[in-house]
């Protein structure tokens, strides 16, 4: 089958891969003029990973990034709450991989031009629209001198991301994205490791947040990439959310001087950040329908989330192994991407909404309500059993767990 993708980010590069996988002929259409290694840290669970091995690109981007060891939550005085085990030091058969975006968009991309050819992935192409008709679907973009481009396929899928085109004609009212009451500011420093040098940590409580996890393996001088983001509470946010907007320490820094634990350098690391970026906490409401006839939207235009819990493009890759096994179980086309939408919008439309409640980061909220000048002992804040549980309800919905399975520690 000729497919159109329209968008070369996470989602939309690995679904083009795994489509070619399976014997479909190809075709992405990328907005930006060229593809540049942007944002800062992401992270892979293993459920992701899984699908990436399966395309032959695990060793590849484990070898750009972090084989993550453990999350670990903390107070805002650095009393540890909550920790477990991650990927395949909690058993999984594949790692957690923590890297730099840039990173995993260019292992992607470099497979994408070799598998695909070097004349499929194609930029400066903003998708403006499509029609169907004839058993065919037919998708319009804009050039930058903007020249309508026509291009014809038996499928469509768009993965244009969190101000998709594609959403917006598909739901004209629906607005921007829903502005969740904080901004994050996030950034990249070269630093000293911390605690095992692979461990993921979250500090604080809904209100006000620091997250660190290192994205790079030592260098040479001993110092680790390390990728950190602080949240605080913002009532209005008036700037339109820009994946590169520059942030500024002033904005935050004095809320965090005096977050100091001992084993992590709050202030060190905002201080000597190699470029820190602001954005806003924001996604959509879940959708009624992402398929219509020949067309379907994937990753971030189907399911913009909030970051907690790490699963933008995880749930974005898992959404690409779904389609594809939609088409090889269906022989019409418009029945597979019905099923596609069938398994994966509910899937993530509950995560979109445990997110809103804090996602995997509850325990840090109710430690703060519980016991907000900090504690001497986790087990006079929390009854026995009940953070293992908040735990595994967040792993199961983000199909990192089946119900039965035993929990973290
Ligand atoms: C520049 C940038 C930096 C980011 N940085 C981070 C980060 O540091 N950490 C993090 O967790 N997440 C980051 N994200 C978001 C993250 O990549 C996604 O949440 C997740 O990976 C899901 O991927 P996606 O493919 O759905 O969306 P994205 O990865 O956002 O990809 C969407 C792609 O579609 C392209 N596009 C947009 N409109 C059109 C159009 N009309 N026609 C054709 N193409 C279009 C975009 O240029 C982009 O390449 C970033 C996204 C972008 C675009």
């Amino acid at each position: 089958m000729q497919v159109i993708v329209a968008g070369a980010g996470i989602g939309g590069l690995t679904v083009a891969l795994a489509l070619h996988a399976s014997g479909h002929e190809v075709t992405v259409f990328e907005a930006a003029s060229s593809i540049l290694a942007l944002g800062v840290g992401i992270n892979l669970l293993p459920n992701a990973v899984e699908v990436l091995g399966e395309l032959g690109l695990a060793e590849a981007l484990l070898a750009q990034g972090v084989a993550t060891r453990e999350i670990v939550y903390f107070n805002r005085f650095g009393q540890r709450i909550w920790g477990e085990p991650r990927g395949r030091f909690a058993g999984h058969a594949a790692p957690q991989i923590s890297l730099h975006r840039g990173a995993l968009q260019g292992v992607l991309l470099d497979a994408a031009v070799e598998r695909l050819g070097p004349d499929r992935v194609i930029c400066d192409r903003r998708f403006s629209g499509h029609e169907e008709g004839g058993g065919r679907v037919v998708a319009r973009f804009l050039d930058r001198a903007g020249a309508a481009r026509t291009v014809d396929a038996d499928l469509l899928i768009c993965a244009d991301g969190i101000h998709s085109a594609a959403r917006a004609a598909l739901y004209p009212d629906e607005g921007p994205p829903m502005y969740g009451g904080h901004l994050l500011w996030r950034a990249t420093t070269l630093a000293a490791p911390f605690l095992t040098g692979a461990s993921m940590i979250i500090a604080g409580h809904q209100d006000q947040k620091f997250v660190a996890y290192p994205i790079s393996p030592p260098g040479p001088d001993g110092r680790q990439r390390i990728n950190w983001a602080t949240d605080l509470a913002v009532a209005r946010n008036l700037r339109r959310e820009d994946w590169n907007r520059p942030g500024d320490p002033a904005d935050f820094l004095s809320r965090f001087e005096d977050w100091r634990f001992g084993w992590l350098d709050v202030s060190g690391l905002v201080r000597d950040a190699e470029a820190i970026y602001e954005f806003p906490l924001v996604d959509r409401d879940p959708l009624p329908r992402w398929s219509h006839g020949r067309m379907t939207l994937l990753g971030d235009a189907a399911h913009p989330m909030y970051p907690n819990g790490s699963n933008g493009a995880t749930q974005a890759i898992l959404d690409a192994r779904a389609l594809v096994r939609a088409l090889a179980a269906h022989a019409d086309p418009v029945e597979a991407l019905a099923a596609y939408e069938a398994e994966r919008l509910p899937a993530t439309a509950a995560i979109v909404a445990a997110n809103r409640r804090n996602g995997p980061e509850h325990c840090l909220q109710v430690a703060y309500e519980r016991a907000p000048g900090g504690f001497d002992r986790i087990e006079d804040v929390f009854a026995p059993g009940e953070l293992e549980a908040m735990s595994a309800h967040y792993k199961v919905l983000s199909g990192l767990q089946r119900a039965s399975e035993p929990l973290g520690r």
